[in-house]
């Protein structure tokens, strides 16, 4: 196993009270500390990895946008301070990097710890406190440079990983799976949005519907699609904010739950291939947890 992580991601700072701060890194880092992995330090993002997904107009604007000082903000609760756009080009260097250590057979699997996150981040669109869309991009590299044919995204944050979608909406060598809160932020991810080849399944849940209706969903609508889709490389959009402790989420999902999920996501690969990189999770103690339990499972796996 792999870990890729890097200072410059607490340099993305965010207004005081904001839940997406720095100190989520420190409690990631604490959930790592069992575990024997390689670390790596995340090199920059490459320009062209991001413009697979975004217009140059856009990375453009958000570079320009970054503040000398201070805050601005791109919407509501979506921030840039004057670390911002390399803490997540570091995130997105991240996963292209552990996409490319995977794929050369390095290791089975990987773990990016960065933020900001980035599956609520559009074409040309920031928000849900995400710029670039980070697990969009590494999986349009392994497609693009590396040749990969069949691809999955499986996003089991507790928002809808609506960035994704957006930008692989019309890509038929990924299949995109999305299990999510419904009704919550950011309101889409209904079931009937199936991606231009029938290739996304979203899966909404019903707040409070816990580990049962989270078992239950998996196994009925997502592992039988993932495992025929034979896919040779899994990226996981991995929020941790489905947790019953989380503030943000309420579907009451346990630690164990993600140890679970983790497992059943590394059997429907073909080679056993995962990157994982870190989206939402919010309350400290459950974010250690969780991420403690989702590494063990892909430590064990290589
Ligand atoms: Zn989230």
């Amino acid at each position: 196993m792999l870990i890729y992580a890097h200072a410059d991601c607490a340099a993305h700072l965010t207004p005081p009270g904001h839940p997406e701060r720095v100190e989520r890194l420190g409690a990631v880092m604490a959930g790592l500390t069992g575990v024997t992995a390689t670390r790596r330090d995340c090199p920059m993002g490459d320009e062209a990895d991001v413009l697979r997904c975004h217009p140059a107009s856009y990375l453009a604007k958000v570079k320009a946008a970054v503040p000398g000082e201070g805050w601005v903000s791109l919407d509501a609760d979506t921030h840039l301070s004057p670390g911002s756009y390399v803490a997540a080009m570091r995130a997105v260097g991240g996963a292209c990097a552990a996409v490319d250590a995977v794929l050369a057979g390095e290791a089975k699997t990987a773990f990016v710890a960065c933020r900001p996150p980035g599956h609520h981040a559009e074409t040309a669109t920031a928000m849900g406190f995400c710029l670039f869309g980070t697990v969009a991009i590494a999986a349009r590299r392994a497609i693009e440079v590396h040749g990969v044919s069949r691809i999955a995204v499986v996003d089991f944050d507790v928002h809808h990983g609506n960035g994704t979608q957006d930008l692989l909406w019309t890509e038929d060598r990924c299949l995109f799976v999305s299990s999510h809160q419904m009704p919550l932020y950011p309101g889409t991810g209904a079931e009937d949005e199936t991606g231009a080849h029938g290739q996304m399944i979203n899966v909404p849940l019903r707040a409070g519907s816990g580990s049962a209706g989270l078992r239950q969903a998996y196994e009925a609508k997502v592992f039988p699609v993932l495992r025929d889709w034979q896919p040779e490389l899994i990226l996981i959009s991995a929020g941790f904010d489905a947790h019953r402790d989380d503030p943000l989420g309420g579907l009451g999902w346990e630690t164990a739950d993600y140890a679970w999920l983790t497992e059943r996501i590394c059997d429907a690969t073909t080679g056993g291939r995962v990157v994982s990189t870190l989206e939402g999770g919010y309350d400290l103690e459950a974010l250690t947890a969780s991420v403690a339990v989702h590494a063990a499972v892909l430590e064990a796996r290589g």
